[in-house]
């Protein structure tokens, strides 16, 4: 392209890498949900509906953007894990964040009517998602950061579970209801829901308890990059596969199979099962 007189103002534009050989998580988190989910009249505390839609719209991105190996979610957000030598638009911060929350509000949209048939969109009232990455340089970290979002959905998800409860069948305002759960240990809530409402929080949900874990499995594939060797060298690091292995292993991974978990991630046993994942 012919440059003009006005091209020096590109060199304004900053571009921030992300250090390579890092895992990169990026997290997509809906963009006032808690009055969202009032206006499309979400049941409290799980709408079984909007899991599901989060879940499909996760899944969906996974099938385009094929370089995420597990992803995980709850609630209305969702953290997709990128392996440490993942070259996807170089590792741009920008380019990543801005393409995941985008490609996830388009899903999200796109399959609303599938989810909820019965409340169509308000064109004034859309759903949109924020996103951030967050790099974790060691496997214990991406492991811990993985076990923090489940930790934090279990502890909000016994927290709602209570709450609603005492709301909807204890017939509590929601002021009461506070101020009963105040200073409770995770003991209490199981007590409060059995005693009360004849509720055992173990039998719940295991969406609703331990979230939504989706994986690609690629274990023939981890394996076919371990035996790679390295050929180029960029500025964002060591690129470690030639051309002709990145386009077999793009091809693998589109093949791969992606299963939907509802399972914990926080004991070793997730991880001994699929010791791929952290070679
Ligand atoms: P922000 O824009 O800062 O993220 P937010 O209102 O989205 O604000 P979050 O902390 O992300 O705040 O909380 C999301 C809220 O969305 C939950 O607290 C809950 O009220 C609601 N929500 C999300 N998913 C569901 C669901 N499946 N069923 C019922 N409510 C839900
Ligand atoms: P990247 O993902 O890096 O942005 P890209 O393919 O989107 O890659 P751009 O530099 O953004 O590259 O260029 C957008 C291209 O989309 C144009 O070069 C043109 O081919 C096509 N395009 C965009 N808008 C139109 C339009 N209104 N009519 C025809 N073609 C269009
Ligand atoms: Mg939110
Ligand atoms: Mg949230
Ligand atoms: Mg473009």
């Amino acid at each position: 392209m012919a440059n003009s007189r006005f091209e020096y103002v590109k060199s304004f534009e900053r571009e921030s890498y992300l250090l390579p050989s890092s895992w990169i998580v990026i997290r997509v988190d809906g963009r006032g949900f808690h009055k969202f989910s009032d206006k499309y009249k979400f049941a409290k505390p799980n709408d079984i509906r909007a899991l599901n839609l989060m879940n499909a719209a996760a899944k969906a991105l996974m099938n385009n953007i094929t370089e995420v190996i597990l992803a995980y979610g709850d609630s209305d957000e969702y953290s997709f894990v990128l392996g440490r030598n993942c070259q996807l638009f170089e590792r741009r911060e920008a380019k990543l964040v801005s393409t995941f929350a985008s490609t996830f509000t388009a899903n999200y949209i796109t399959l609303w009517n599938q989810f909820f048939s019965k409340e169509p969109l308000d064109p004034t009232f859309l759903p949109t998602f924020d996103s951030r990455a967050v790099l974790y340089p060691t496997d214990q970290s991406l492991r811990d950061y993985l076990a923090w979002r489940q930790a934090d959905c279990h502890i909000n998800n016994l927290y709602n579970t209570s709450f609603w409860a005492l709301v909807l069948k204890g017939g509590m305002t929601p002021n009461d209801a506070e101020s009963e759960l105040c200073g409770t240990i995770s003991k209490d809530k199981h007590e409060i829901l059995f005693t009360r409402f004849g509720i055992n929080y173990n039998a719940e949900n295991e969406m609703f308890k331990k979230g939504t874990l989706i994986i690609r499995e690629l274990k023939d594939i981890a394996e076919a990059e371990m035996t790679a060797t390295p050929v180029v060298s960029t500025h964002t690091g060591p690129a470690i596969l030639s051309k002709r292995q990145l386009e077999r292993i793009e091809k693998r991974r589109r093949k791969a199979d992606i299963n939907v978990l509802h399972t914990d991630i926080i004991k070793d046993d997730f991880w001994l099962e699929r010791s791929w994942i952290l070679k």
